[in-house]
């Protein structure tokens, strides 16, 4: 496996691998657990060459954010992307990417407006601006994301569109711990008592599902249904508990066709989110 620190690195070996078949991206922040692999694993089924990229990228984190403490263990990512068969990881130190001068960013309106985009202003300009640039880097012809950044992996695939960027965005199932809980690097910041609680937001969207397959329709009732779940927990503190159709958030006045219900919450020092989608059984059944 080949470790790029550098945009030439990085480019030199695609180039030299181009050829011989399909690249595929798998872009990450690190920290790696099974969500990450399962992206990994897809890509390594369905490309020639696959790169995995590592960057904890400041520009998506507000001032207040845990962009400091981020957890970072590249020595293990790099064990685990070995293990599951990456050609290259390309790992970049900030001045690569921003260098002195930088001055230029990428901004995806109107989906941006809502759920993480209002929560944390600013983000999804990080997260467009850096996603853009390491698809001009490694020039990839399939990029992998997760859904549990539902709206992340919408905005990707907007940008991709809008820019008519020559790449396939394919979109992998959030992988769970066993009692529920979503994946995520920033689980590592629960305590034992915060971890437990956290189990409530996967438990919130099932409940809320549950009520619109037995025939819930209200929007309103819906988004009260996950806020009062996740409330009732006391290590808890709600963000946000929404419900937009799919596929790109539009504000429903009336629950048909597909719906995400998208929650965040704080347990402690972590932020969480999840999601999922509902298909809402039409009236002829
Ligand atoms: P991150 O390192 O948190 O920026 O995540 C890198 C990629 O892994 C993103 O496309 C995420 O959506 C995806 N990912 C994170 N957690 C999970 C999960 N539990 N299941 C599936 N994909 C995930």
């Amino acid at each position: 496996m080949r470790i790029c620190h550098t945009v030439q690195e990085v480019r030199d070996f695609v180039r030299a691998v181009r050829a011989e078949g399909p690249v595929g991206l798998v872009p990450t922040m690190g920290y790696f657990h099974d969500g990450h692999m399962a992206l990994m694993h897809r890509a390594r089924r369905e490309c020639r060459t696959v790169v995995v990229s590592i960057y904890v990228n400041p520009l998506q984190f507000g001032p207040q954010e845990d962009f400091r403490t981020y957890p970072r263990d590249p020595e293990r990512d790099l064990c685990l992307a070995e293990a599951a068969g990456v050609d290259a990881v390309f790992m970049p130190a900030d001045a690569e990417m921003y260098p002195p001068g930088y001055s230029t960013y990428v901004e995806v309106e109107g989906l941006t407006d809502k759920l993480c985009g209002r929560s944390r202003p600013g983000h999804f300009r990080g997260v467009a601006t850096v996603v853009t640039k390491i698809f001009n880097i490694v020039r990839p012809d399939r990029a992998y994301f997760g859904e549990k950044d539902f709206q992340q992996a919408l905005v990707i695939k907007r940008l991709v569109a809008d820019l008519n960027m020559d790449l396939e965005v394919v979109t992998v199932p959030t992988v769970r711990e066993p009692d529920g809980l979503a994946m995520s690097s920033r689980n590592v910041y629960l305590n034992p008592e915060e971890r437990l609680a956290a189990t409530v937001l996967y438990r919130s969207l099932r409940r809320a599902r549950d009520a619109i397959l037995a025939g819930e329709r209200d929007p309103e009732r819906i988004r009260k249904c996950l806020a009062a779940t996740i409330s009732a927990e006391r290590l808890a503190e709600l963000d946000y508990a929404e419900v937009y159709g799919l596929p790109w958030l539009a504000d429903l006045s009336r629950l048909e066709g597909d719906v995400l219900l998208a929650v965040a919450a704080r347990f402690g020092r972590a932020r969480l989110i999840d999601n999922l989608v509902v298909k809402v059984p039409s009236a002829e059944g």
